[in-house]
């Protein structure tokens, strides 16, 4: 037995039910709406759409089917291009492969690891002047819980007349300029996987504001069935609806919303004052622009001056029975995605490379956090 045997085991970002989740989803149940349409269904997307005030919206069984309704919503193709933030969760450029579509990357902004504006910039101006033809989308996303920077991104796009989806999978309860994420461009999209702020085990919704993008995704995501009596198909569509229980889940899940990210963005302040002093830790930078719902927080390490890297000190905390995780791996990195068109300066290998994600559950306790920050502190290297 090794001597951590007793130490309960801390994960990443584990599902965090407090609410009235499981009085929702019994009455579900016991109402016998156990399919993919009911009254939970609808509360849930009209509910949402107050909180993020925002006009339409549907939910899904994921967030990854949100990203694909939205991407064949906008007419995306075989052999279009679209854009997408390089340093990210692979659901973001699989959309865009499942469409036939070619992604191009855009490296981080080291200031706030999201998409970086200027080299969107670069990349649609030397289009062009290169004749060559436009993305049919942007996608950007909302890394660990903070916005993009959508005041450059937006204008950028809107001059060159492309619209934007926002993956705002990790950033329920983020804002920026008093604009809830999922908020920007023509379309956003959520995810309620397991490990999000909030959690259905599985789902994700598509908000809009444009009634016309929701109808279609909801038909897209219903088999694009006809509304005739006989089962009448025009075109190929998908099987992507939410189940009722789940919505009802859900439901519990947003009312705590608010809560969640009061206690997320409390874990990173108490992360930031124990280890912010530490030399060679960095934390992902908060950008002024915005509040980021801190759905993980993100620490880089610098080896030299710490003592050991991010995989000593991942390697220390599982040790422990503490989970961690490396940064995102940018996607241009990936076997799977190596052949994409790539506009960089490395910034985002350099964050992959030194950095890692602490765990950020809103149900961590004091005890927990003086825990994992006492392994961390202890990997590095002692002070002479
Ligand atoms: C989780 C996530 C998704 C996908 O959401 P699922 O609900 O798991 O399909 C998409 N993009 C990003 C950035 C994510 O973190």
């Amino acid at each position: 037995m090794s001597p951590t045997s007793g130490n309960q085991r801390i994960y990443l970002s584990p599902p965090h039910l407090d609410g009235r989740e499981k009085e929702l989803m019994l009455a579900a149940f016991d109402s016998n709406w156990i399919t993919t349409m009911g009254p939970d269904v609808e509360l849930f997307e009209q509910e949402m759409c107050r909180k993020l005030d925002v006009g339409h919206a549907v939910a899904l069984s994921s967030g990854t089917a949100g990203l694909h309704l939205a991407l064949l919503v906008l007419g995306v193709g075989p052999g279009d291009e679209v854009i997408c933030s390089d340093l990210t969760f692979a659901a973001t450029v699989n959309a865009v492969k499942y469409c036939g579509a070619h992604p191009v990357l855009i490296d981080a902004d080291p200031s706030t690891w999201n998409m970086d504006p200027g080299l969107l910039e670069e990349e649609l101006s030397a289009r062009e002047r290169a004749g060559r033809s436009m993305p049919r989308a942007i996608l950007p996303v909302d890394l660990y819980g903070q916005c993009a920077d959508y005041t450059a991104i937006l204008a950028i796009a809107a001059r060159y007349g492309i619209p934007v989806v926002e993956d705002a999978a990790e950033a329920l309860g983020a804002e920026m300029g008093g604009t809830p994420a999922g908020g920007f461009g023509a379309m956003g999209v959520l995810s309620f996987n397991g490990n999000k702020i909030i959690t259905t085990s599985g789902g994700g919704m598509l908000v809009s504001n444009e009634a016309s993008f929701v109808a279609r995704a909801r038909h897209l995501a219903t088999q694009a069935r006809e509304p005739v009596v006989h089962y009448q198909h025009v075109e190929v569509g998908y099987n992507y609806r939410l189940s009722n229980i789940l919505a009802a889940i859900g439901r519990g899940q947003l009312e705590r919303l608010e809560e969640k990210v009061r206690k997320k963005r409390e874990v990173n302040r108490y992360y930031r004052e124990a280890l912010g002093g530490l030399p060679g830790i960095e934390f992902m930078p908060e950008a002024p622009y915005g509040k980021s719902n801190c759905w993980l927080t993100a620490i880089l390490v610098d080896a030299d001056r710490f003592g050991v890297d991010r995989e000593g000190i991942r390697l220390a905390l599982e040790r422990e029975n503490i989970e961690s995780r490396p940064v995102w791996k940018p996607m241009h990195l990936q076997p799977a995605y190596r052949d994409c068109r790539f506009r960089g300066t490395g910034a985002g290998e350099r964050i992959f490379e030194r950095g890692l994600c602490l765990p950020s559950g809103a149900q961590l306790r004091l005890t927990d956090l003086e825990r994992i920050v006492g392994v961390i502190a202890g990997a590095g290297r002692p002070r002479s």
